[in-house]
């Protein structure tokens, strides 16, 4: 950061404090994960300065041929990585790319039926006080309480019941398999469109791991920064005959000028993500939730719907007689990062929560195994139970695994 902290000490001491907690801490939240140094190259190029509203061959500023090029080649990598007709690589985020599929087919007061915040849904898919919840018609749907899992009959009985004209598949906190073919069947029988938010799973969707929403789905949104492994942002993928309501909907419906540093970024990332490697490091994510999942459990640990299919677990921790507010803190004080996370039918706050998520994209992408998992299992278990006691032992261990695995 020579230029940086020659400028602004502040922002480049802030920045270097960051980069040393990313390599010095176990990173857990299922959500983030690490860019390749090739994706960083392209984000912190000039294409910050290009204004290039519009769509490649049709904008509305001069100057734009270069990048042209590179929106184009995101589009074609994200079409052939997903199977889809259209892309939309200018979304500046996963909750943009969602308002992008709303406000092109919804009307203010239109009914949506979405999966419930607190049972795994995200806010974008309309909690109350966020747009989609304060502008549209919100039918929840959620998971069952004896096993934690999607209630498709339910699905199917309020779709029936309330007519919705958009289901939204898709979650954050589900450790499951999703049945988008199930999704897409409810919407056909019932005459609504089905938009599926894959922001959580893009990337297992893209090594094959989860089956693809593509073939059964109107809409598909994404982010660009979860187990995908891009820079932050969002896409949508549609049916060609979508392609120009959500074209339009996304500029100059929602958004002005993309951000053309980060379609950059996108493209190398779906250039990597259809390398070979790409599906390795995906297998190892499942690999490894797999197995942190299992260590936990050993470990007298109760994780929601007993285990994981993908890249997350949420760990259910009533019976360790702490709060995921509480476990969030102590972990963090041991240099380990997870975020509280209610479970379903919690009966705690929003804010304090009875459970932790975590997640594999991050660890993984550093290089950790199947048996750092089993290390990881046995230091949240140790932090957790007997926080005190333990407290030095487990920093050496955290700094001992991130030593093997470094980061940047
Ligand atoms: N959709 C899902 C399923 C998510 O989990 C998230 C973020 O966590 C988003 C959308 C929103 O993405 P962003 O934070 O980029 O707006």
């Amino acid at each position: 950061l020579n230029e940086l902290s020659k400028v602004d000490m502040e922002v480049a001491k802030a920045i270097e404090d960051e980069v040393s907690r990313q390599r010095n801490k176990i990173e857990l939240i299922a959500s983030e994960n690490f860019v390749s140094p090739a994706v960083m190259e392209a984000l912190g190029t000039p294409l910050t300065n290009k204004y290039a509203e519009g769509y490649p061959g049709k904008r509305y500023y001069g100057g734009c041929e270069h990048v042209d090029v590179i929106e184009k080649l995101a589009i074609d990598r994200a079409k052939e990585i997903f199977g889809a007709d259209h892309a939309n690589v200018q979304p500046h985020s996963g909750a943009q790319a969602n308002m992008a599929v709303f406000f092109a087919v919804l009307n203010p007061g239109d009914t949506v039926l979405g999966m419930n915040l607190a049972h795994g849904g995200h806010l974008s898919h309309g909690m109350p006080k966020n747009i989609s919840g304060k502008y549209y018609n919100v039918i929840p749907y959620g998971v069952r309480k004896n096993d934690s899992r999607i209630d498709y009959d339910e699905v199917r009985k309020l779709a029936k019941e309330h007519k919705p004209k958009l289901i939204v598949a898709g979650a954050s906190a589900y450790p499951r398999i999703i049945d988008f073919k199930a999704f897409g069947e409810i919407a056909e029988e019932t005459g609504a469109y089905l938009m599926v938010d894959m922001a959580h799973i893009a990337g297992l969707v893209a090594a094959g791991l989860h089956p693809n929403p593509v073939p059964y789905a109107h809409f598909v949104t994404t982010t660009t920064h979860k187990t995908l492994r891009g820079p932050r942002g969002g896409m949508v993928l549609c049916r060609e005959e979508f392609a120009k309501v959500i074209d339009s909907a996304v500029f100059p419906g929602l958004q002005g000028g993309p951000l053309m540093h980060v379609i950059a970024a996108k493209a190398v990332n779906f250039k990597e993500v259809l390398s070979k490697n790409f599906s390795q490091y995906q297998t190892q994510i499942v690999k490894n939730a797999n197995a942190l999942a299992n260590a936990l459990i050993e470990k007298g640990f109760e994780l929601v719907s007993n285990g994981t299919d993908n890249h997350l677990m949420l760990v259910d921790l009533t019976n360790m007689g702490v709060t995921g507010k509480q476990a969030q803190h102590m972990l963090d004080e041991v240099f380990i990062t997870v975020n509280k996370n209610g479970i379903p039918y919690d009966t705690q706050s929003p804010f304090v929560t009875s459970g932790i998520r975590i997640g594999t994209p991050a660890v993984t992408a550093r290089g950790m195994n199947e048996e750092d998992m089993i290390q990881i299992a046995e230091i949240i278990h140790m932090a957790i139970t007997d926080f005190e006691n333990s407290k030095e032992k487990v920093v050496e261990s955290v700094k001992a695994l991130c030593g093997r695995n470094p980061l940047y």
